[in-house]
């Protein structure tokens, strides 16, 4: 699968981030899900984006074949973007998101809630694994790291500044907390290497070959947003995950399976989850918190959102 500027060979998962770790991606994705938004002009509106950036970010998803265009002959649109079997994939990477900002964020109380349609249930749903069925947390799960993915996870490439991108006007399409945990590729392996335990500056550092002045800095800004904490321990610092930073999980564990899923070919694959209790790699699934089933896409319901503007 293309990526556009290249400048170095990139690992899928390094792909994921730059393509998924962006706040006017998600706003674009989630008005797909939750309003069925198909046009450029419609997302204009919703999003306040300048149309420039809209355009960039839209290649962007059909290039990577998230979403497609359909010619239109009629209206002020030339195209509808319609979302591809990968694209409506995204959903379980979306509502992991969402969940996690109603939960953790001040801002959360804007993303929509999840229904699940079969039992009337509402609320934040848990994670399973499909092999055994069983909920799993990151104390169940290991992450397997190999260097060569590593490297490439890291490697040099398209790169953009998520941080200070005043991309998207509406408070409830900013995706601001979350953006610090997987807007860029660094702190998004740094919380991902520390859902795997890590805790020292000096494993990080091992582990992910990052310069001392980029680990402190984002080891930095983690803490100051309290995903991780500080903690002085005998011989030296420590950097522990608060329970904010842990209910980041589910996020990792969907975009590293929706990684696999968008390129089925590529070697190696990159980091990925073992599930502990039944020694698989994890195959991870949303489960109703009401009936414990499985939920799919088309038995979920996005509850509209409070406002609209
Ligand atoms: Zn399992
Ligand atoms: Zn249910």
């Amino acid at each position: 699968m293309a990526v556009t500027g290249a400048a170095a060979p990139q690992g899928p998962v390094a792909q994921t981030i730059d393509l998924l770790g962006d706040r006017l991606t998600l706003a674009i994705l989630r008005e797909a899900f939750v309003d069925h938004v198909r046009r450029f002009s419609q997302w204009i509106d919703r999003t306040g984006a300048p149309p420039a950036m809209l355009t960039a970010r839209l290649n962007a998803l059909v290039e990577a074949g998230v979403l497609e265009r359909q010619p239109q002959h009629s209206g002020h649109d030339r195209y509808d973007y319609l979302m591809t079997e990968l694209g409506i994939a995204t959903w379980e990477i979306l509502a992991s998101i969402w969940t996690w900002q109603r939960e953790w964020s001040p801002e959360g109380r804007l993303q929509p809630e999840l229904i699940h349609v079969d039992c009337g249930h509402r609320g934040p749903p848990a994670l399973m694994c499909l092999h055994c069925g069983a909920v799993v947390g990151p104390r169940d799960a290991h992450l397997e790291l190999d260097r060569e993915s590593l490297a490439l996870a890291t490697g040099s490439g398209r790169r953009r500044s998520t941080r200070n991108s005043p991309s998207v006007s509406r408070a409830d399409l900013q995706f601001t907390e979350v953006m610090e945990a997987i807007g860029d590729r660094w702190s998004a392996l740094v919380t991902g290497v520390a859902l795997t335990g890590v805790r020292r500056f000096g494993e990080f550092q091992a582990i992910l070959k990052i310069s001392p002045t980029t680990l402190t800095e984002r080891l930095g800004r983690l803490s100051e947003m309290q995903i991780l904490t500080r903690s002085e321990h005998g011989n030296g610092r420590e950097y522990v995950l608060t329970p904010r930073g842990r209910a980041l999980f589910p996020i990792f564990a969907f975009l590293l399976s929706w990684t696999q899923v968008a390129h089925p070919d590529a070697l190696p694959l990159g980091p990925q989850i073992r599930h502990r209790a039944c020694d698989s790699w994890l195959l991870p699934a949303l489960r109703c918190r009401g009936c414990d089933a499985r939920l799919e896409r088309t038995s979920v319901h996005f509850e509209p959102l409070p406002f609209r503007t």
